[in-house]
């Protein structure tokens, strides 16, 4: 489910999050070692990032809970 970012917005942390095509957000950490996204940290860098790709979290979880079927 890769989703095209049209946006960003901080959340109550200062963390940024993408706002993807779907309507949802996906965060967008630089949490070196773990989350490496140098390009998030500049206003240039994450409008360079709109248009490119994310894989939305929420749209590839399509279980429902119970799923009975
Ligand atoms: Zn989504």
């Amino acid at each position: 489910m890769l989703k095209r970012i049209t946006g960003y917005h901080q959340d109550a942390d200062q963390h940024w999050v993408a706002e993807l095509e779907c309507g949802h957000g996906q965060h967008v950490r630089h949490n070196p070692p773990w989350e490496v996204r140098p390009w998030v940290l500049t206003e240039e860098g994450r409008q360079k990032m709109i248009g490119t790709t994310l894989r939305c979290m929420i749209c590839a979880a399509p279980f429902t809970w119970p799923a009975q079927k």
